[in-house]
């Protein structure tokens, strides 16, 4: 197997890696696999403590998660999400409604849930069914409760670099970088898919002075997208796009950051599909100096994330 040089953005004397064993001045193929459960972990123990100190104060954090319907991958997220929370300490008020109720309904209980001063923080778990406006629903959660970051409050705070709720995938993508020393200052950052959730937030959370990162978004309309691509010393591909990313995409000793979760079929999985992300994991691990793994990358820190989000707003911070 031969020594790949060193990737020119990851600056000599740099911090080195946390991963015993890998060392940023002495990277050789194949890519360094981004341990997403340690990291998902030692962010859940740090919540957890976290909770044990605002018990002290009397405070039990709660967040309010609401389903409505009963979409299969829905139910595995919201489940996933109460689980992380129960683990923590933090409350979680399960709230499940019909496939059926009526958008009235849903910004009632929203509203009673903005008055509640039990209640931190308020998650509606998207897709919602069709008769029902996401956008008027994310709009009616009040911006001190949400802990999704996707009310345009807070993601106005976030492009003028306030403070404010910060969308948890794209603070997990940050988090990675940050806990695998990959440098961002300076570095080129492309990254594909555009929505206000994933690459919206994310590209102002990596421009922003602290990370200093040059960004580019790619998305549909753009030409040649794969030329862009090669460009990126962190390429980040949040398209819902199976398998979309190839190593000839990927300029050699690039960190890559699969945020994709897509359902593929396959016969042969008990359920029937497997779970794939934006990223042609087998041959990009043989270019790329960093990669995530899907599942057991930037899903679980969205999850740990949330935790760190609804203890924000328990704090008042
Ligand atoms: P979305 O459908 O809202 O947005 C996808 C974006 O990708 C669009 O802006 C579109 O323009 C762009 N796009 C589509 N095909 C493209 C292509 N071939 N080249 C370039 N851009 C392309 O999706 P989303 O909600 O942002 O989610 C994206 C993916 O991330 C999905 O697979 C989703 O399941 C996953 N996701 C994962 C997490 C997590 O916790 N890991 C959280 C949210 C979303």
């Amino acid at each position: 197997m031969k020594n790949r040089k060193r990737p020119p953005w990851l600056h000599a004397g740099g911090p080195s890696l946390f991963i015993p064993g890998a060392s940023v001045l002495e990277k050789s193929m194949p890519a360094v696999i981004i341990d997403g459960k340690a990291l998902a972990q030692r962010l859940r123990d740090r919540a957890a403590e976290r909770t044990k100190k605002l018990a002290e104060r009397g405070i039990k954090p709660c967040l309010a998660v609401i389903l409505v319907g009963e979409d299969p991958a829905s139910l595995s997220y919201v489940g996933s999400k109460e689980r992380a929370l129960a683990e923590t300490g933090i409350s979680g008020l399960d709230i499940r409604l019909p496939a059926d109720t009526p958008e009235d309904t849903l910004l009632r209980r929203i509203a009673a849930l903005n008055e509640d001063p039990l209640v931190h923080g308020i998650l509606v778990q998207l897709p919602l069914p069709g008769h029902i406006h996401e956008e008027k629903i994310i709009m009616a959660i009040a911006p001190a409760k949400d802990v999704d970051g996707f009310h345009p409050v807070s993601l106005g705070n976030l492009m003028a670099g306030r403070k404010g709720f910060v969308p948890c995938t794209p603070l997990g993508v940050l988090h990675i970088l940050k806990e695998y020393a990959i440098p961002t200052d300076g570095a080129r950052a492309v990254i594909l898919g555009r929505s206000n959730i994933v690459g919206k937030p994310l590209a102002n959370l990596l421009v922003r002075k602290d990370s200093n990162a040059t960004v580019t978004i790619c998305h549909t309309g753009t030409r040649d997208p794969a030329s862009v691509c090669r460009e990126a010393d962190i390429l980040i591909a949040a398209a819902g796009q199976p398998g979309l990313v190839s190593a000839d995409m990927v300029k050699e000793g690039a960190a890559v950051i699969d945020v994709g979760i897509n359902r593929v079929p396959d016969p042969e999985a008990k359920k029937g599909y497997r779970i794939r992300g934006d990223v042609d994991f087998e041959s990009v691990r043989e270019k790329a100096a960093f990669l995530t793994p899907v599942p057991g990358g930037v899903g679980l820190m969205t999850v740990a994330l949330l935790l760190h989000n609804v203890l924000d707003a328990a704090e008042g911070v």
